[in-house]
């Protein structure tokens, strides 16, 4: 039985099911989840992620930590990463931080990782390493921690909302049968009172585009009809444990992901061989995510620890020094190899690519400095 039929026939027993519900069980199902089953990442899977296109993704990260750790004093630490994929982007931070002395020797190396699957491919991976994988970062040992996460918030499970006339009702997923042929697709679902838009006057701390949706300067009674709004409550407590942890022990995180600042607009979509396709077609074979709600995560911050303003990827990665970087391994390349090679830094950095669509943040502990290529918010902080 495919996990569209079981969703088919869970919907025909106890009727419309929550988005939050659906993109579980497209992901996770024990056995037919996306990311149960497959390890398809790369130019062969449906997706490629940024230390799949080029190598110098994780060396500029994994630099800015090890620098930021030298800064905090060094000593022995926890260096982690949320969500590893195939464990790429913390095989090039490593190689990349051996120039900075004492910081992988004093590493304890944690892959939180929720897939059996992938956790094998890590394993294979960073099996130069001694490395631990954990299910979450509250099994993380009491010590500072330099934490990476990338394209690891925009596949947890998010709620939508949908407003009609003076209320807003969940968004659900809902069956028109059981048989072949069936169809997924969206219904309302019961009015749930305190529903707040992410919206406000604080644009200010934002840098970059809004992604083109245009609600953000008008007041919350004038969003039209049908406006959808989506919250990721996962995602708020990750934030809120790793902010705690490192205002308790020091350290620092780098977020970055497919994101925006605020939470208006229905973001769900489905990948699949490169390919955006319908998320509520063939449930467990496409990849499945939403744009990550920036604001959302740096207010589940604040409380605790010191958050950077939004940075674009491109931008982040030119502080960084890409530009250098990629000059050096140019060396040498010709032919098809360099037109890839200029592909990949295009690809990671130009904004009609990657470049302004992903983002980043920074965490570290309140008065602690900010890892090299990211900038403080300014006077408006707001909570
Ligand atoms: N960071 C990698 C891969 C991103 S894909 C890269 O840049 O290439 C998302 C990763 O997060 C996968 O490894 C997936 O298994 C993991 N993941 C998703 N939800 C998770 C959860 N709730 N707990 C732990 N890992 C999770």
């Amino acid at each position: 039985m495919s996990l569209a039929d079981k969703i088919h026939a869970t919907i025909a027993h106890t009727g419309a099911m929550s988005v939050a519900e659906y993109m579980a069980q497209c992901l996770f199902h024990p056995s037919l989840g996306y990311y149960t089953r497959k390890t398809g990442f790369g130019v062969a899977g449906d997706f490629t992620t940024a230390p799949e296109i080029s190598q110098v993704f994780g060396e500029l990260l994994g630099l800015s930590l090890a620098q930021s750790w030298q800064e905090q004093g060094g000593g022995a630490f926890v260096l982690a990463e949320l969500g590893g994929g195939s464990g790429q982007l913390m095989v090039d931070a490593l190689r990349a931080a051996r120039g900075v002395a004492g910081f992988v020797e004093n590493a304890q190396i944690y892959m939180v990782e929720g897939s059996s699957a992938l956790r094998e491919v890590q394993q294979n991976a960073l099996a130069e390493y001694p490395c631990h994988w954990c299910d979450s970062i509250a099994d993380l040992p009491d010590m500072p921690l330099f934490l990476i996460a990338n394209e690891f918030f925009d596949c947890l499970p998010i709620s939508q909302y949908q407003k009609k006339g003076a209320v807003w009702h969940e968004r659900m997923v809902t069956s028109d049968g059981t048989g072949a042929g069936a169809k997924l697709s969206f219904c309302l679902g019961r009015v749930v009172p305190n529903v707040v838009p992410n919206i406000g006057a604080d644009m200010s701390e934002q840098t970059g585009t809004d992604n083109g949706n245009n609600f953000t300067d008008l007041p919350l009674t004038n969003l039209p009809d049908d406006s959808v709004l989506e919250t990721c409550p996962p995602a708020s407590a990750i934030v809120e444990t790793l902010a705690r942890h490192i205002a308790e022990f020091g350290g620092t995180a780098i977020i970055v992901d497919y994101g925006r600042w605020g939470n208006i607009g229905a973001t769900l979509q489905a990948v699949r061989d490169h390919k955006k396709t319908d998320p509520l077609a063939d449930a467990g074979m496409n990849d499945i995510s939403a744009l990550v709600d920036f604001r959302a995560l740096a207010r589940a911050v604040r409380p605790f620890a010191q958050v950077s303003a939004l940075v674009e990827q491109g931008v982040l990665l030119e502080r960084l020094g890409i530009e250098a970087r990629m000059e050096r391994l140019a060396i040498g390349l010709e032919g098809e190899a360099l037109a890839n090679h200029t592909a990949a830094h295009k690809r990671l950095t130009h904004a009609d690519e990657m470049g302004s669509l992903f983002k980043a943040i920074a965490i570290t502990a309140k008065g602690v400095a900010l890892p090299a290529g990211f900038e403080y918010t300014g006077e408006n902080n707001e909570t």
